[in-house]
C-alpha cells in the first residue's frame, strides 16, 4: 500500500497513481495550528481516491481535518479530484486568479482549451492524428470540473502553517496561472510542475503571448530565492535549484537554436518541426504537447525576429 512519507518535518507527501507514462503526482499534507493544508488533489480516478482515502486512514486523518486546499495549478492531476475532496472536508479552495480563469476559459468550452483547433490547424497536423489526440484527451478531459475557488491569488499572499508562513509564488509558463509555495524561513519550496528533477516541463503556447519569456521570467524569479531543498509534484525532493535553471534556460536556448537551423534548410510547419526534433513515435498525448512546445519556442523566436510566419492553406509555414 502507498503510504503518506515525511519529506519534510510537518510535510507529508502521497504519490497517486496517473493513468499515463508519467507515473504519479504528488500531493502535500502540510500541518496547519489545527488540521492541514492539502496541495494539490490528483486525477480523479479510481486508483487516486482509493490510495488518498488508505494513507489517510492509516494515519488516522479524517476528511474534515483538511481545512485548506491548494491548487499549485489546473492540470488534469492535480486538480481531477478537486470538486470531490472540496465536498468530502469542506476546506475552503484557493488557487491563482489566472489559472482560475483558464480554468474556466476550459470547462465553458467543451473541456477543450478554445484554441486547440486554431492550433492544430496552423500547425498542419493531419486529420487522423488529430483524431486520434482527441480521442486520448476525451477521457482527461473529464477531470476538469467548474470550481469556485474561495480565495484566488495573485501572488505575494502568505499562509499561515505549522511550518511558518508559506509565500504564494507566481511562476507562468507552464500554465498561466501555476504557482510554487515558498517557505523562506526553511529555504524550503513546493515547485508544483515549475522544476522537475529529470523532466523539463512543457510550456504552455497560448495565442498573443510568449509563454517561453514567461517561464524565463519566473525562473530568473525562482534563481533570486534561496531554496535549499525543493518539493516537486512529479518524483521525490531535491537540491540544486540554480543549476537546475541554468540547465533547463540552455535547454531552451538549444531548442531555439536547433529551430533556426532547421528552418534554415527550409521552410517548415510546426507538425513537420516535431517530427524532425523527437526522431521516435511519440504517443497522441506527448505529440499534442511537443506541438504546443514547439509553438511556445516559435511564437519567442517570433519576437525577436529571428523567424517568421507566413499562411499556406490554413497551416502555417516557419522560415528562418
Ligand atoms: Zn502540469
Ligand atoms: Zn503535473
Amino acid at each position: 500500500m502507498v503510504q503518506f512519507q515525511e519529506v519534510y518535518p510537518r510535510v507529508l507527501s502521497l504519490a497517486l497513481p496517473l493513468p499515463f507514462e508519467l507515473e504519479s503526482v504528488n500531493v502535500f499534507l502540510v500541518a496547519l495550528d489545527t488540521g492541514y493544508l492539502l496541495i494539490d488533489c490528483g486525477m480523479q480516478t479510481k486508483p487516486a481516491f482509493e490510495t488518498l482515502e488508505g494513507a489517510m486512514e492509516q494515519r488516522g486523518i479524517e476528511w474534515r481535518d483538511i481545512r485548506q486546499i491548494v491548487l499549485t495549478h489546473m492540470h488534469p492531476d492535480h486538480m481531477g479530484l478537486a470538486a470531490r475532496l472540496v465536498e468530502l472536508t469542506g476546506a475552503e479552495l484557493a488557487m491563482h486568479q489566472a489559472e482560475a480563469e483558464h480554468l474556466r476559459l476550459v470547462t465553458g468550452g467543451n473541456r477543450r482549451i478554445p484554441w486547440l483547433e486554431e492550433a492544430y490547424l496552423q500547425s498542419g497536423v493531419p486529420a487522423p492524428l488529430e483524431t486520434k489526440m482527441e480521442e486520448h484527451f476525451a477521457e482527461i478531459r473529464q477531470n476538469f470540473h467548474d470550481l469556485a475557488p474561495t480565495r484566488l491569488f495573485v501572488g505575494g499572499e502568505k499562509l499561515e502553517t505549522a511550518l511558518g508562513p508559506l509565500e504564494v509564488i507566481w511562476t507562468s509558463g507552464h500554465s498561466p496561472g501555476h504557482i510554487c509555495l515558498y517557505s523562506r524561513e526553511r529555504k524550503l519550496l513546493f515547485s508544483g510542475d515549475q522544476i522537475l528533477e529529470k523532466i523539463t516541463p512543457n510550456i504552455a503556447w497560448h495565442p498573443g503571448r510568449d509563454m517561453l519569456a514567461e517561464f524565463l521570467e519566473s525562473l530568473a524569479l525562482l534563481d533570486s530565492l534561496d531554496i535549499e531543498l525543493i518539493v516537486p509534484s512529479h518524483g521525490g525532493p531535491f537540491s540544486g535549484h540554480r543549476a537546475w535553471i541554468r540547465e533547463t534556460i540552455g535547454h531552451h536556448r538549444e531548442r531555439c537554436d536547433q529551430m533556426i537551423g532547421l528552418l534554415a534548410q527550409s521552410p517548415r510547419t510546426a507538425h513537420q518541426m516535431v517530427g524532425e526534433m523527437w526522431r521516435r513515435q511519440l504517443s497522441p498525448i506527448n505529440h499534442h504537447f511537443a506541438i504546443f512546445e514547439v509553438l511556445a519556442h516559435l511564437e519567442h523566436l517570433k519576437r525577436q525576429g529571428k523567424v517568421h510566419p507566413s499562411a499556406d492553406h490554413g497551416a502555417i509555414m516557419w522560415r528562418a
